[in-house]
C-alpha cells in the first residue's frame, strides 16, 4: 500500500501536510487534487508527495480523486512549498494560488446502490431503509442533498450511513458545478426611419447636444445593429448619451449573447517587429542567447534587469524575446502592475501574436476565468498577460517571464496570505523551470538594481529614448522652493511659477494635471518657514501626528513627544502645518483660476464601477482643463493635450515614516512627470517642495536614476535597511487598543527570549508601536519589526497565535 502526503484545505493544517493511505485500485499522482476525511468532515487536499511509509502510525484513506489528472504541474508543487516556507503562510494558501478559478467549492455527495448479495434478506431492513434503497436504485445515483430534501437532513444522513455500513450502498463525491453566465453585449439600432433620425440629429445639434446628434447620424448610416463598443469608439458616445436617445424613443438597445473573447480584435491591426536601436539589439542578443541555453532544474536562473528610460523601447524587446521563445517551442507569462491601466500592453502583444494571447484578471467572471485557465493549461496560448497572480497560470513549456514596471508595489500581495512578491516567485519559478526572466523598469526597485550590481541579475541598459520622428523629449522639470514663496508673501497653495504656467496653459487650450499625494497627508508636522520635519532620534523616521492626544509618535519604536510650539530649527511659530486635501485644493484652484474648468479625480468621487473610465474620458475629451487628483492619476495615462503637471507638495511622499519614502517619492515624481508632453506638445513639470535640496527630488527633476540610486543605497547601508538586511513585520489587530498593546509586548518578550536562547546574532527587534494606520476598519493595530537575516527560518520556530499577521519582506512599513 502506498501513502500520500496531502496539503489539506483547513485552517488547522497551517504549514504541514497530513499522511493518508492510498486505497487499492486508486491511482494517485503528485499534484493531484483529492477528497480526504479530516476530523468528521470531508475536505479538499492536494497530494504533494508519495511515499512507501506513512509519516504517522494511524492513517486514514483518501476518499476519492477530484480530477483524474494532476491539477498542479510538477514544478508548481515545490513552488508552493517554497512560498509556504518563505512567507510563512499556510501550505494550502500557497497551493490555492495555483488551483483553477472557483476550485474551492463544496463536495457534493452522491449515493449509489451496490450489487446486493443474493442471500441478503431485504425484509430485515426498516421500511425507511427499503424505501430509500428503492429510490436510489430507480435513479441509479442520487445526491445526498436530494435525499435530504425528501427525508430531512438528519434522517437522510442516518439511513445512508446504515446502508453504506451494510454494504448495500456506496458514496462518491463530486464538486459543485461552475455555472458560467453567458456573456451579453448591448447592440444599438434606430427605433425610427433613417430620414427621421437625421432630422432629429439636426435639431439636437442646434440645441448643442452634439454627441447625441453624432450617434444618431452614425446609426442612420448602418444597415444592421452596431455593438455599443463600436459605437463608443466611432462616435465617442457613452451610456448617458445612449440612454437619452432611448428615452426619446429614437434608439433601441438589445442584449445579444456573444462568444467569450477576452481580447477584442476589432481595433487591433497586425504589426511586425520594429527595427532596433544599437542598445536594443545588444540587449535582445543577450536575452536570446540565454533562451538558447539549456538549463537543468535547480540550475541558477537567467534573470535580466532591463533598465530603460520611458520611451526607450522596452516593450519591443519583450515582444521580440517572446517571438524567439515561441520559435523554440516555449511560451511566456507577462506580468503588468495593474490590468485596468495597461490596455496598450495587451494590444501590443495581441497585434504581434493574434489569438494566442490570454488575459487573466479579476474583472472576468468566474466562468470566463475558468475557461481561460483550462485553455491555458491545454497550451492554446503563446503568452498569458495578467497582474501578479498570473505568475501562477498553468502555462506549459514556460520559457520566458516578463515583469513590466517591476518596481511597482502591486506585485506584492500585502493584504492577505500568502504575502508573496511576484518578482521573487518568478525568480524561483525560473529556477524550477529553466525559464528566462526579464525585469523591466525605468526606475528599478533599489533592491533589484543592487542585485543587478552584485551580478545576481544581468543588467541591460537602454539609455536613450527611441525617437521615430521628432518625438517628445523628457519634460522640463522645475523645482520650486515653497519657503521662498512664503518669504515673498505668497500664502497660496500655488507658487508664482505654477500660477503663471497654469494661466498660460489654460489660455492656450492645453490641459493641466495637479497632483496631490494625499496618502499620509496631515500625519506629519512641518515648519512652513524652513521646511523642518520632526524625526525619531532612534529610528530616523518621520514622527506621525496623532490628533486625539496632539502628540507626535514614532510608529516604529513608540517614542512620543508633544508638538513643539516653535520650530526647533528656525524658531518660527509656523510649525504646525498639516498639508492639504484634494477638496481644499479644488476650492482654492477655483478662486485662483476662475476661467479654468476643474475636474477632481480621487477615491471619493470614483467609488462606482467604471467611474474611473468616465472621468478619464471626460478629461480626454477636453471637457475640463485642469485635473486634480491623487496618486491614481499618476499611472500609465496617455493624455496628449497635457503640457503641464504641477506637484502641489512633494514632501508628503517624502515624509512618510518609511525607509522607502525617498524611493517612493522619486518613482512617483518620475511617473507624474511622465504624464506631461506625451503628445506633440512640449511638457513642463513644476514640483513644489520645502526640501528642494533633497536628493530624491533633485534626481527626479534631472531624470537621473544613477544620482538617486547612489545616494539611496548609501543611506540603506548606513541604516541597515534592505537590501543589506531583511525585514519582517508582525501586526496584531483587535478592537481593544490596550489589549493590542499587551499582546504585542508579550510577543516582543517571546521573540527576545527566543533570540537570546538561540544566540542569534544581528537580529533587531523594534517596537512594539502603534502601526502607521493605527485603526483600520474598527480594529486597532500594533506592530513589531524584525531586522536581520533568514527571518523565515527564525520565525518558523515560533508559534504565531491567532490575531497576528506576519509579513516577510513587507513592501512598506506604513
Ligand atoms: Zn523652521
Ligand atoms: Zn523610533
Amino acid at each position: 500500500m502506498g501513502y500520500a502526503e496531502v496539503s489539506v484545505n483547513s485552517p488547522i493544517a497551517q504549514r504541514r501536510t497530513f499522511s493518508y493511505a492510498i486505497p487499492p485500485g486508486l491511482s494517485i499522482d503528485v499534484g493531484q487534487a483529492v477528497w480526504v476525511p479530516f476530523g468528521n468532515r470531508l475536505l479538499q487536499g492536494v497530494v504533494l508527495e508519495l511515499s512507501d511509509y506513512p509519516a504517522v502510525e494511524e492513517v486514514r484513506e483518501i476518499a476519492g480523486v477530484i480530477e483524474p489528472h494532476p491539477i498542479l504541474s510538477p514544478y508548481q508543487v515545490p513552488l508552493a512549498c517554497w512560498i509556504s516556507e518563505h512567507y510563512l503562510s499556510p501550505l494550502f494558501d500557497a497551493v490555492a494560488l495555483m488551483l483553477p478559478p472557483g476550485f474551492e467549492r463544496k463536495a457534493l455527495t452522491f449515493i449509489a446502490v451496490s450489487a446486493i448479495p443474493d442471500d441478503f434478506d431485504l425484509s430485515s431492513l426498516s421500511r425507511e431503509q427499503r424505501h430509500t434503497l428503492g429510490l436510489v436504485r430507480r435513479q441509479g445515483k442520487v445526491s445526498l442533498k436530494e435525499l435530504e430534501k425528501t427525508l430531512g437532513q438528519k434522517k437522510a444522513q442516518r439511513i445512508v450511513s446504515q446502508l453504506v455500513k451494510l454494504g448495500l450502498a456506496t458514496r462518491s463525491y463530486e464538486m459543485e458545478p461552475i455555472r458560467a453566465r453567458p456573456k451579453v453585449e448591448s447592440y444599438l439600432s434606430l427605433a425610427v426611419a433613417a430620414g427621421k433620425a437625421r432630422e432629429e440629429a439636426t435639431r439636437l445639434r442646434e440645441r448643442g447636444a452634439v454627441r447625441q446628434a453624432a450617434l444618431l447620424d452614425f446609426l442612420a448610416r448602418q444597415s444592421e445593429p452596431v455593438s455599443l463598443a463600436e459605437a463608443r469608439q466611432k462616435t465617442k458616445c457613452n451610456k448617458t448619451i445612449v440612454d437619452a436617445l432611448v428615452g426619446k424613443g429614437l434608439v433601441t438597445v438589445r442584449q445579444v449573447e456573444v462568444k467569450r473573447e477576452p481580447i477584442s480584435y476589432q481595433s487591433i491591426t497586425l504589426s511586425s517587429p520594429l527595427p532596433l536601436t544599437v542598445a536594443q539589439k545588444s540587449a535582445l542578443a543577450r536575452i536570446q542567447s540565454s533562451l538558447l541555453q539549456k538549463r537543468d532544474n535547480n540550475a541558477s536562473s537567467a534573470a535580466f534587469l532591463l533598465h530603460g528610460v520611458t520611451g526607450s523601447g522596452k516593450t519591443e524587446i519583450y515582444l521580440q524575446a517572446l517571438a524567439e521563445a515561441v520559435k523554440r517551442g516555449k511560451r511566456g507569462i507577462v506580468l503588468v502592475p495593474e490590468i485596468a491601466l495597461t490596455p496598450q500592453t495587451i494590444e501590443w502583444f495581441a497585434s504581434r501574436f493574434p489569438h494566442r494571447v490570454a488575459v487573466l484578471h479579476s474583472q472576468l467572471s468566474l466562468g470566463e476565468r475558468f475557461d481561460e485557465w483550462r485553455r491555458i493549461r491545454n497550451g492554446e496560448f503563446d503568452v498569458v498577460i495578467g497582474p501578479r497572480s498570473a505568475i501562477f497560470a498553468p502555462q506549459p513549456d514556460l520559457g520566458l517571464i516578463v515583469i513590466d514596471e517591476e518596481h511597482e508595489w502591486t506585485y506584492k500581495q500585502h493584504d492577505k496570505s500568502p504575502r508573496y512578491h511576484a518578482r521573487d516567485v518568478a525568480i524561483k519559478l525560473a529556477e524550477l523551470t529553466g525559464a528566462v526572466v526579464i525585469l523591466g523598469s525605468a526606475t528599478p526597485d533599489v533592491e533589484t538594481f543592487y542585485r543587478a550590481q552584485q551580478g545576481d541579475y544581468q543588467l541591460l541598459q537602454l539609455p536613450e529614448r527611441v525617437t521615430p520622428s521628432e518625438g517628445s523629449p523628457l519634460p522640463q522639470v522645475e523645482v520650486v522652493d515653497l519657503r521662498e514663496e512664503l518669504k515673498a508673501g505668497n500664502r497660496s497653495l500655488f507658487s508664482r511659477s505654477l500660477s503663471q504656467a497654469m494661466t498660460r496653459a489654460v489660455a492656450g487650450g492645453e490641459q493641466v494635471i495637479l497632483f496631490l499625494n494625499r496618502r499620509g497627508a496631515a500625519t506629519f508636522i512641518q515648519c512652513r518657514n524652513c521646511g523642518f520635519v520632526l524625526r525619531c532620534r532612534r529610528c530616523e523616521v518621520v514622527l506621525t501626528h496623532h490628533p486625539a492626544e496632539d502628540v507626535l509618535v514614532c510608529h516604529q519604536c513608540n517614542y512620543k513627544v508633544s508638538v513643539p510650539q516653535v520650530c526647533p530649527q528656525c524658531l518660527s511659530r509656523r510649525i504646525k502645518f498639516l498639508g492639504t486635501g484634494t477638496q481644499k485644493l479644488e476650492q482654492e484652484a477655483g478662486y485662483t483660476f476662475p476661467q479654468a474648468r476643474l475636474l477632481r479625480w480621487d477615491s471619493d468621487v470614483t467609488r462606482g464601477r467604471g467611474s474611473h473610465q468616465a472621468r478619464l474620458n471626460k478629461f480626454r475629451a477636453h471637457e475640463a482643463d485642469v485635473l486634480i487628483g491623487t496618486q491614481m492619476i499618476a499611472k500609465g495615462l496617455d493624455l496628449p493635450l497635457v503640457t503641464l503637471v504641477g506637484v502641489i507638495n512633494a514632501d508628503i511622499a517624502l515624509n512618510l515614516p518609511d525607509f522607502r519614502a525617498g524611493e517612493k517619492t522619486f518613482q512617483l515624481l518620475g511617473q507624474v512627470a511622465g504624464r506631461a508632453g506625451r503628445g506633440t506638445l512640449w511638457g513642463q513639470v513644476i514640483i513644489q517642495t520645502y526640501a528642494p535640496e533633497h536628493y530624491a527630488i533633485q534626481a527626479a527633476a534631472k531624470h537621473d536614476y544613477a544620482l538617486f540610486y547612489n545616494r539611496e543605497i548609501t543611506y540603506r547601508r548606513q541604516l541597515h535597511n534592505p537590501p543589506f538586511t531583511q525585514l519582517a513585520c508582525l501586526v496584531y489587530s483587535h478592537t481593544n487598543d490596550a489589549l493590542c498593546q499587551r499582546k504585542a509586548e508579550r510577543m516582543k518578550r517571546r521573540l527576545v527570549a527566543e533570540r537570546d536562547s538561540r544566540g542569534v546574532a544581528d537580529l533587531g527587534i523594534i517596537g512594539p508601536a502603534p502601526a502607521f494606520i493605527h485603526r483600520l476598519r474598527g480594529r486597532f493595530r500594533w506592530q513589531i519589526i524584525l531586522r536581520g537575516s533568514e527571518l523565515s527560518a527564525f520565525l518558523s520556530q515560533i508559534p504565531v497565535p491567532q490575531g497576528w499577521t506576519v509579513d516577510i519582506e513587507p513592501i512598506s512599513l506604513v
